[in-house]
């Protein structure tokens, strides 16, 4: 097993301890284990150390039942994909039918043997894993590696939102090489190719917070979206990617706006309201990226 920090993170949501502790002491072998000892308390875990990748979960409990744990569990985006196991007294054939019906992967019956447990847990857990890996490349873009625009537009949407709710400002950076279509005839596709990978390498040192994203937008266009960030600071980490770019001194003898490889980059920031769409945030990104374009590229408007 991977060192403890990084291994699987298990909740167990049970009222009765001798059931939990049972569990988690086997448990604590493999994986990280978290305690709760009703629903309540579930949900109070998890705002504090993020979603788990597996829940054991009880059924009666006194203050919220594992029904209702399991339903709002599959309610929130950041919860919805945690596998769900039912560990219950209440196991006759419609108990367990309907709690498979609410959308966890397994039922177990107490009393359990706590290696059917044990190795029901381990299967899951695995399944997470390669799920997780999969919905992580699927949000990548294949050739440079960073965020594709599905990530983008993702991402886009819920900071939209979460600028909404706060009150905060939200910026966004769109970033397009300069006369690459010249690049590419000049020096073949291949390089081309090389030459997005660099300058998406670059756009990725750009960015500095866990909450900014740096992709690729299509093409060779890249944007960038800084949560909590006013135009001055987009500016500034518009202006340290733009040059980065030109010191990465790659010749292009073919450009009108340098003897090497540059971007132009288009600079917006907006306090998002509720009759506003993200759509203009990136039109208004646009627009200014088309003014660093006419006012004679390799430049930030
Ligand atoms: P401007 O300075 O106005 O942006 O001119 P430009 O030539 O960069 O713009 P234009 O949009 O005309 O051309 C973009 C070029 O980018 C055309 C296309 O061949 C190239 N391109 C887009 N995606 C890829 C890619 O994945 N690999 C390579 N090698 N080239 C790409
Ligand atoms: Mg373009
Ligand atoms: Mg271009």
């Amino acid at each position: 097993m991977q060192n403890k920090e990084n291994s699987p993170l298990i909740l167990i949501v049970d009222d009765t301890p001798t059931n939990i502790q049972v569990l988690a002491e086997a448990l604590r072998m493999d994986y990280r284990v978290r305690v709760a000892g009703g629903g309540k308390a579930a949900f109070e875990i998890i705002a504090k150390v993020g979603a788990p990748d597996l829940i054991l979960l009880d059924v009666m409990m006194p203050d919220m039942d594992g029904y209702e744990v399991c339903r709002r569990l599959k309610q929130a985006p950041e919860t919805k994909n945690v596998p769900v196991i039912f560990v219950t007294a209440k196991a006759d054939a419609l108990d367990e039918e309907y709690g498979l019906s609410l959308g966890a992967v397994d039922y177990i019956a107490k009393p359990f043997h706590l290696p059917i447990v044990a190795a029901r847990v381990r299967n899951h857990i695995n399944l997470k894993i390669k799920t997780d890996l999969l919905e992580s490349q699927a949000m990548l873009d294949g050739m440079t590696n960073i965020p594709n625009r599905r990530r983008f537009d993702e991402t886009l949407e819920s900071e939209w939102k979460r600028s909404l709710r706060s009150g905060a400002q939200l910026s966004l950076v769109m970033a397009d090489i300069d006369y690459f279509k010249r690049y590419n005839d000049n020096y073949g596709h291949g390089v081309g190719d090389e030459c997005l990978k660099k300058v998406a390498a670059s756009l990725a040192l750009s960015v500095e917070r866990p909450s900014d994203l740096a992709a690729r937008y299509g093409g060779e266009e890249f944007v960038m979206i800084l949560p909590e960030t006013d135009i001055a600071g987009a500016r500034a980490i518009a202006e340290h990617f733009r040059s980065r770019v030109e010191s990465l001194h790659i010749p292009h003898e073919h450009s009108d706006a340098s003897s090497s490889v540059t971007v132009s980059v288009g600079v917006a920031s907006v306090v998002p309201n509720a009759d506003m769409l993200p759509a203009e945030l990136l039109k208004k990104a646009d627009e200014m990226l088309y003014q660093a374009k006419e006012s004679g590229r390799n430049r930030v408007c």
